[in-house]
């Protein structure tokens, strides 16, 4: 894998933030505020709505998986250009 894909912050007062098998060698601190959550519904996170309409990510590790996250937020990141584009 290359580097530019992961990293990990051990010394986070809240590593790992979100349970993962084996942590230590598969959690990805990369994506630690995830750029996705301004796509609503549109992530494709295991989030859920609060009744007051608050988007809750707290069950997804999407942006966390060693081997998948990168790939992922990746994938999304053209409808968050898209979405925050300026219009003319
Ligand atoms: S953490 Fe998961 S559910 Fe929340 S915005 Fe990111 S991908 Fe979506």
């Amino acid at each position: 894998m290359e580097h530019y894909k992961f990293n990990q912050n051990k010394k986070c007062e809240y590593f790992p933030c979100h349970k993962i098998e084996n942590p230590e060698e598969n959690f990805s601190c990369m994506f630690c505020y995830c750029p996705l959550y301004m796509l609503g519904r549109e992530c494709g996170g295991n989030f859920k709505y609060t009744e007051s309409g608050i988007k809750d990510c707290s069950n997804c590790v999407l942006p966390h998986l060693k081997e998948t996250s990168y790939k992922h937020i990746m994938s999304k990141i053209k409808l968050v250009i898209e979405k925050t584009r300026e219009k003319k």
